[in-house]
């Protein structure tokens, strides 16, 4: 595995540690956690030597005097997933979750370490077989599908058999850390038996109800939270959305060298929790009911939460090919998005756009202009179908190639670096980087016509909905942020934006007179 390197805690962090935690000594072959364990304790070593082991006793990796053992499940509390046993007699300071949690919020430097190592460690461990929950069942079931992407998309390190579940059983088959077997389980039952979500009443009353929890929504309930506001944020899928997903994000305000959408959305959550927010996964809300002071978000599984104020933070899928390995490309030579950094990335390389829109087009001009050798790959007999005039000759004129009836089959490259992709003809073309714009559809389909949409399904605000301000939807009380807003601009840092606005709204409409809210 390729282990991220261990840092080190300092002289006074170890001794800060030893002010909320205790010292302890361990013999060789001691077991400080094992695989299974619903939960463990912050360890940070002042001498000796620990392995940290898989379930069949593969050694992962060892870590001595002042380093420290754990990754992201001590914070979100999901059941462990590896065995630490102790090599060398070991004089450790032990700190429970809890204790760990207040420090880390007080102290910046430390929570800086330990948070980004949590995270690397993570990272890691999801790249190794044989670690975290393991999924049995074939390719052609759908459901087993749907739990390997909620996995996925969740960062739970899995190892997926593609084979029919033993004994006749229904797929998929998911076997926890420790050996027990879910049947069929919804996703609920997975993370609840992982000791993650499921922490919500039947019915929740709150100031802010914020659905969704990409950055958007995530930035919602950090400023919520933090500006005094009782806030719940409830997610369908993963915490983090699609950002969460995505391998690297080079265009995020503060980070030149980029930052990976697990780590910033983690990020997020610890920052939501530090303020009093509570996340809570896997909800998916179906229905939503505007009242007169509360409006009532209905959620799968018979929950419902009744908010002074709902934040729409739904975002939109975005469309992609159905490519086997297409995941491990995006973010590093498959994009969604043509900015700068994307354009600096391509020059003087063979680049292909997938779409035949206007945005293919403004993206196909734009990576040209900057030097790369573009070719526009889409499905239909002519380009002038889908396509305005102008930006055909814009492609023209830049030496854009335009093949008409192209559609990817498959891809191939190394390590998520792109070398060439086979076309349905069989055709083999080389490629150093794709770019996919194939359209999104917003995640709004549960709403109706609760509140006002554009034709194709984004929410509308502001004037466009007849609203008191930019984000409020046709409801008052009711607001939508980011990608799932008609016009936004479908980016992190603007989601990210609009999130944090949004809740200056919120406080406008609370101090508003009741005549105004709901
Ligand atoms: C592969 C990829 C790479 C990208 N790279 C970049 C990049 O480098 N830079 C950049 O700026 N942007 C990038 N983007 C775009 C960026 O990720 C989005 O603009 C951003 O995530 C939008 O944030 P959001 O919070 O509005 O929506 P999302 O991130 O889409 O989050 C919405 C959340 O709502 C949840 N949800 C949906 N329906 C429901 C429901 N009914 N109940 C409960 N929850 C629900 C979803 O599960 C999701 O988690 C990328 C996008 C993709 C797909």
């Amino acid at each position: 595995m390729g282990t991220p390197a261990s840092p080190a805690l300092s002289a006074s962090q170890l001794a800060t540690l030893a002010l909320v935690g205790e010292e302890r000594t361990a013999a060789v072959g001691d077991v400080l956690y094992s695989v299974g364990d619903t939960t463990y304790p912050f360890v940070a070593i002042l001498e000796g030597e620990v392995a940290i082991v898989d379930a069949a006793g593969n050694e992962i990796v060892r870590h001595g005097a002042s380093s420290f053992l754990g990754e992201l499940n001590l914070l979100s509390g999901q059941t462990v997933f590896l065995t630490a046993i102790v090599t060398e007699p070991l004089r450790y300071v032990v700190v429970q979750r809890d204790a760990l949690r207040g420090l880390l919020f007080d102290d910046g430097p430390l929570s800086d370490l330990v948070l980004s190592t949590f995270i690397a460690r993570r990272e890691a461990l999801q790249r190794v077989e044989g670690i975290g929950i393991e999924i049995v069942g074939p390719r052609a079931s759908q459901a087993t599908v749907r739990m390997v992407e909620f996995a996925g998309a969740n960062r739970l390190p899995f190892t997926w058999h593609e084979t029919a579940p033993p004994n006749g059983a229904e797929p998929p088959v998911v076997r926890l850390p420790g050996g027990t077997e879910l049947r069929e389980p919804s996703r609920g039952e997975v993370l609840g038996a992982l000791g993650v979500g499921r922490e919500l009443a039947a019915r929740e009353e709150v100031d802010l109800l914020v659905v969704g929890a990409g950055p958007a929504g995530l930035a919602a309930s950090v400023y919520g939270a933090s500006e005094g506001l009782d806030t719940l944020i409830v997610e369908g899928t993963a915490l983090g959305g699609q950002a969460g997903s995505s391998r690297r994000i080079e265009n995020y305000l503060g980070f030149p060298a980029g930052i990976s959408g697990t780590e910033l959305t983690s990020r997020a959550v610890s920052q939501a929790r530090k303020f009093g927010a509570r996340p809570a996964t896997p909800y998916r809300a179906i229905s939503l009911e505007p009242g007169d002071g509360r409006h009532v978000v209905r959620l799968e599984e018979g929950h419902e939460v009744a908010a002074r104020v709902v934040v729409l933070a739904t975002g939109a899928d975005y469309r992609r090919l159905p490519l086997d390995d297409l995941a491990h490309y995006e973010g590093v030579s498959a994009f969604y998005a043509a900015g700068p950094p994307e354009a600096q990335q391509c020059g003087a390389s063979r680049v292909a756009v997938v779409g035949g829109g206007n945005s293919a087009g403004q993206a196909a001009v734009w990576l040209a202009r900057g030097g790369a050798l573009v070719t526009m790959l889409h499905r239909r007999a002519d380009l002038r179908e889908t396509m305005s005039d102008y930006l055909i000759r814009e492609l023209d004129r830049y030496g854009v190639a335009v093949r008409d009836r192209s559609e990817i089959a498959a891809l191939h490259g190394a390590d998520g670096r792109l070398e060439a992709v086979t076309l349905r003809s069989g055709e083999r073309l080389a490629f150093s980087f794709l770019f996919f714009f194939l359209g999104a559809k917003p995640c709004t389909e549960w709403l109706d016509d609760t509140v006002a949409r554009a034709d194709d399904g984004f929410i509308l605000t502001g004037d466009a909905a007849g609203a008191h301000n930019l984000l409020e939807t046709s409801v008052p009380g009711i607001f939508a942020v980011g990608d799932v807003r008609s016009g936004s601009t479908k980016r992190c840092a603007a989601a990210v934006g609009e999130g944090s606005m949004a809740v200056q709204f919120v406080h406008e409409h609370l101090a508003a007179p009741a005549a105004r809210v709901g």
